[in-house]
């Protein structure tokens, strides 16, 4: 017995590579209820265990895959599971996380987390299958793309029903920006760069099986706040037009509003038609997907058979991230041609973001003559030219030529390239904004700077609140207003809120698309499968420990008021909405809210005293 009453199979298990041996341990219960899961508990351990001289590429860094409570339960929308590691892009707190089934597959095989340390002497793979764990080689896997090697592994292990998330050439060759893959390279937990973690360990894949059931702590309350969640997805507009077109269906909309980038954030028009859903992405969509037991099921298949775009049929096409940051992003408006550089970017296991702000950066410099066809091997690295993006998408990942340069991601790249370079590299702490401009909402610019894992959309944007019209009542937030004040305040509450979402294991569109309808339903679902009673300020409370533990982490690891920035671009130059970030009100405002110094931007011991981490206090202020 775990000692839960729901939610948490109770078991850590800890895996060390270079000793080839493993251990489990029991969860503790104060840890799960503090910390609640993903990247809450990833995060404690994380501070706890891994000092500021590690390097994201030592042995010594750890390499987390964590779920939640919610994980691998019919409870709906959450099909995700979040792996934490310190970033090599950032060098700071990274975290990233999955759709699938890997995660509901990794507690049915006996366990809530996985703790990887150490480095294998040779390409390995984990083969963790109900409690027992075997070290396999993966020397034939090794150079494989992340399809190719999980179908393989799948098929050398005799059962189609594994799960694996493994790694492509981008992680093997410590591309900065590699991701970790799922469900034959569809889903990806994309961003700070875990995959090149991954690589580093030479573990190219963790495959799991289990038959275990996850035990619900109240059955009755929960199938009925399930059924009426159920209900809802299926009879809402919104939920059902989310549904049929996916992320992709935002791209239209946030162009218009001069959200989404174009040509490297800056305010140059293009016309989003061959882009859009509806609209050009048409032509590539075939088919809908989703994740373990999600009633959305929001992933798009797509299709390109013939033409110098074509790719396996069937797999996943760009969500409006990729849409936008390969496509807009670098001037790219051919449906075909970023679905083509969305799939390479899935076989070799890169995050399609910070690619998109890579290149889109990389072409800017072209453009400006700070780079030349010497420099790129003769490639004409200008905005638009989508067939030399997809090339430079396979030097990044084989590091070959300037892919090398560029696979240090933009802020390293800039430093190498020289002269003016800096200014055009588009990043929060090393780490590529994702494709939300915060030139057009308030709370973005606060949320932005002080992001703790950098340029990050899915950590609590206040897009949703200020400019789509979803009421956050619940949350205590009056309806929005056009001036500043309270912006810094909105974006503290709603990233407290985003963080207890996301540690519980639900997928972030449950909450942007307001699935359950009201906060409270989902605090009602998590006491349901959990047992316990938690209220919506409980989760707030425990969302503002997770990320002050994430931000401890940074200033124990050297992060101080200097990384909380912007680029310069976004402060000065206006986007295609006509304005510039406007810090002056929301960041102190923002400081306050979150009880950190506004000079060194340290938690204040009070803060951290108020939140139950005393000890965090004395590391950080004796
Ligand atoms: S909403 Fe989409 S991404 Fe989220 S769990 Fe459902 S299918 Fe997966």
């Amino acid at each position: 017995m775990s000692g839960f009453r729901g939610g948490y199979v109770g078991k850590i298990l800890r895996i060390d590579l270079t000793r080839r041996k493993y251990l489990t341990q029991p969860l503790p219960a104060e840890l799960a209820y503090n910390y609640i899961g993903g990247y809450g508990i990833g995060g404690r351990i994380l501070y706890d265990e891994v000092p500021p001289w590690v390097s994201a590429f030592d042995p010594e860094n750890l390499l987390i895959f964590s779920t939640g409570p919610v994980n691998g339960t019919p409870t709906p929308v959450a099909g995700r599971h979040t792996v934490v590691a310190k970033s090599p892009l950032s060098g700071f707190f990274g975290d990233a996380n999955a759709g699938g089934f890997w995660g509901a597959e990794l507690k049915a095989a006996g366990y809530d987390i996985l703790v990887i340390a150490g480095r294998a002497e040779k390409p390995t793979y984990l083969f963790i299958r109900d409690g027992e764990v075997k070290f396999g080689d993966a020397t034939p896997y090794w150079g494989l793309d992340a399809r190719e090697s999980e179908r393989r592994l799948k098929k050398d292990l005799g059962d189609t029903e594994i799960q694996v998330s493994n790694i492509g050439q981008a992680g093997e060759n410590l591309v900065r920006f590699a991701g970790i893959l799922t469900d034959e390279a569809n889903r990806i937990a994309a961003r700070c760069g875990l995959g090149a973690v991954m690589g580093s360990k030479r573990l190219k894949a963790v495959a799991v099986r289990g038959s275990s059931r996850v035990p619900i702590a109240n059955e009755e309350e929960f199938r009925k706040i399930s059924q009426e969640v159920i209900k809802f997805v299926k009879e809402d507009k919104n939920l059902q037009m989310f549904s049929k077109g996916g992320t992709p269906l935002y791209f239209g909309p946030l162009w218009q509003l001069g959200d989404t980038p174009g040509f490297n954030w800056t305010a140059r028009q293009l016309n989003p038609e061959g882009l859009s859903w509806p609209g050009g992405y048409e032509a590539i969509l075939s088919g809908t997907r989703s994740c373990y037991l999600c009633p959305i099921g929001c992933r798009r298949i797509s299709t390109v058979k013939d033409g110098a775009y074509a790719f396996e049929a069937s797999v996943e096409g760009p969500e409006y991230e990729t849409v936008s940051m390969l496509g807009s992003n670098c001037g790219v408006t051919d449906a075909k041609a970023v679905a083509k550089a969305n799939d390479l970017c899935n076989l070799y296991g890169l995050d399609t973001i910070s690619t998109g702000g890579t290149i889109a950066f990389a072409m800017e410099c072209f453009e400006r003559g700070l780079i030349t066809k010497e420099d790129t091997g003769g490639l004409e690295l200008t905005f638009g030219n989508a067939d030399a993006m997809i090339k430079m998408i396979e030097m990044i990942a084989f590091r070959h030529g300037f892919g090398d340069i560029l696979a240090e991601g933009s802020r390293r790249a800039a430093r190498i390239i020289g002269g003016s370079a800096e200014e055009y590299a588009i990043h929060v702490k090393g780490v590529e904004i994702a494709a939300h401009d915060p030139r057009v909402f308030q709370g973005g610019g606060p949320h932005y700077a002080c992001a703790i894992t950098g340029g990050r959309h899915t950590e609590g944007l206040t897009i949703d609140w200020e400019i789509l019209g979803r009421p956050r009542d619940g949350l205590g937030l009056p309806k929005p207003d056009k001036s500043p004040k309270g912006k810094g305040y909105a974006a503290k509450i709603i990233e407290d809120w985003t963080a207890f979402i996301a540690s519980a294991g639900w997928c972030w569109f449950a909450d942007l698309n307001a699935a359950y309808q009201q906060e409270e339903n989902f605090v009602k679902a998590f006491n349901a499968v959990t047992g316990l009673n938690f209220t919506i300020k409980d989760a707030l409370l425990a969302g503002e420990r997770i990320i002050n533990i994430r931000k401890a982490f940074n200033v124990k690891h050297g992060a101080s008021r200097a990384d909380d920035k912007l680029p310069k671009r976004l402060l000065e130059e206006k986007g295609r909405a006509g304005t510039v970030v406007n810090l002056a009100e929301t960041l102190g405002e923002y400081y306050e809210a979150r009880g950190w110094d506004p000079q060194s931007s340290k938690p204040t011991r009070e803060k951290l005293t108020q939140l139950g981490l005393q000890d965090v206090a004395k590391d950080l202020w004796s």
